[in-house]
C-alpha cells in the first residue's frame, strides 16, 4: 500500500551530514540513512525540547506522525553508536523552506535559519538567542 505523500517542513537543512566513527574508512562502514523529517524532529524535539505537539505543528504532521519518526529517528542514532555506524542524513518527504543566511554576532558562525521559526534563532554553534 503506497503511503500518503504530505508535506513535510523542515526548516533547518543540516550543513554537516555525514558522520562516521575515526579512524575506520566509510567503504568498510554500514550506512545508515536518517531523513531530513527525522532530523528535523530530532531537531525540534530533542535539541529545542518542544513538547511532540507544538513540534508536530511546525512540521505541518500529526502528533502521531512525529511520535512515530521520532521514535524511528532515535533507534537509527542509538544503531549508529552502539554498532558504531555512519550516519548520513538525507532525503525525506519534506518541502524545504527558505532559508535566511544568520551570523552569529558572538561566535561569527554562519547559519540558515528559517524565516518562519518563532522569535529569534539560536546559534546552533554557541546557542546565543
Ligand atoms: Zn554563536
Amino acid at each position: 500500500m503506497p503511503r500518503p505523500k504530505y508535506c513535510r517542513r523542515v526548516g533547518c537543512v543540516p550543513d554537516r551530514n555525514y558522520f562516521k566513527p575515526r579512524g575506520i574508512p566509510a567503504s568498510l562502514l554500514e550506512e545508515v540513512v536518517l531523513t531530513l523529517d527525522e532530523f528535523e524532529a530530532i531537531r525540534l524535539a530533542d535539541f529545542e525540547g518542544l513538547y511532540q505537539e507544538k513540534g508536530a505543528g511546525k512540521m505541518n504532521i500529526s502528533r502521531q506522525t512525529f511520535g512515530r519518526i521520532i521514535e524511528t529517528a532515535h533507534k537509527k542514532i542509538a544503531d549508529v553508536l552502539i554498532n558504531g555506524k555512519a550516519l548520513k542524513i538525507e532525503g525525506g518527504e519534506v518541502s524545504i523552506e527558505e532559508m535566511r543566511r544568520l551570523r552569529c554576532p558572538r561566535c561569527n558562525k554562519v547559519y540558515d535559519s528559517a524565516p518562519a521559526s518563532e522569535g529569534a534563532s539560536v546559534c546552533p554553534n554557541c546557542r546565543r538567542q
